[in-house]
């Protein structure tokens, strides 16, 4: 079968981030998506009206039943919503029920692009801490990246992120919206390895990070090596903003969703 890759994440009822996004891109990259559910949110394309996140042990037992059936080749985490569910993420790796050296995407969602909360940010921050050394690649927008390194200097935030245990740190300025194009550096063990620039496209997308993250785990899931990967999510991303849907039309500062088909 496809190489699997096992993501950990919330329920987007409008279809544009979250889970949905995951099984899309991940399905685009060639891979199949497994889900553990972690949340289910309460929301349309244009806010976040709240979300209840599923209990630790629900989201863990999702997980194990995927785990001890399909050949996880990849994890990939968004939205975890308590610091139960982190600390129930973090127990899988330290306990190897997550097997030892699967590359984990771990893409810290703190807020979502429209700026509702998707979990109280201090806990989660001190959270997350003790998820770092797990993860393969950190994929934070400039707001996340400033949250988790308490650096405002993008630079500076990412290689103290990686002094801190994460293999790889993946930075793009598109949360910055007066930034201009966006600029996207990605860091291997505190060095930067490559840096791209995007066109700044018209309009803010809903799942964008979400789509990005799991395009990147989709293709680590297929076999390419993770500077191919980047490389690979970033023609990919383009195409599904250039084509995204607007739900409303008439109305300049609405979300758009991606089109990852
Ligand atoms: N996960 C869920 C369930 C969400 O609802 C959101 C945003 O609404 C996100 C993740 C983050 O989305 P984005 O890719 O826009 O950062």
């Amino acid at each position: 079968m496809r190489p699997v890759v096992l993501c950990f994440s919330g329920l987007d009822p409008s279809g544009g981030a979250g889970l949905q996004a995951d099984i899309e891109a991940i399905g685009q990259a060639g891979a199949h998506a497994a889900i553990a559910c972690t949340a289910i949110t309460v929301q349309s394309s244009q806010q976040v009206f709240g979300f209840e996140a599923c209990a630790a042990s629900l989201a863990n037992d999702q997980a194990v039943a995927v785990l001890d059936d399909l050949p996880v080749a990849v994890i990939k985490s968004g939205m975890l919503g308590t610091t139960d569910n982190i600390a129930m993420l973090t127990r899988l790796f330290a306990q190897q029920v997550i097997a030892a050296g699967t590359p984990f995407v771990l893409d810290p969602v703190l807020v979502a692009n429209s700026g509702g909360s998707l979990g109280d940010e201090q806990t989660l921050v001190t959270a997350f801490r003790q998820l770092l050394p797990y993860a393969t690649l950190l994929t934070p927008n400039t707001h996340e990246l400033r949250a988790l390194s308490a650096e405002q200097d993008l630079h500076t935030g990412a290689q103290k992120l990686c002094a801190q245990g994460t293999h790889a740190v993946l930075v793009k300025t598109s949360h910055d919206f007066d930034s201009g194009d966006i600029e996207q550096y990605l860091y291997i063990e505190g060095q930067m390895v490559h840096q791209s620039t995007l066109p700044r496209l018209d309009g803010e997308f809903h799942g964008s990070g979400c789509s990005l993250a799991s395009f990147i785990a989709g293709r680590l899931a297929m076999g390419d090596a993770l500077i191919d990967s980047v490389k690979a999510a970033d023609s990919w991303i383009i195409q599904t903003l250039r084509a995204a849907d607007a739900p409303h039309p008439d109305n300049a500062k609405a979300q758009l969703i991606p089109n990852r088909f």
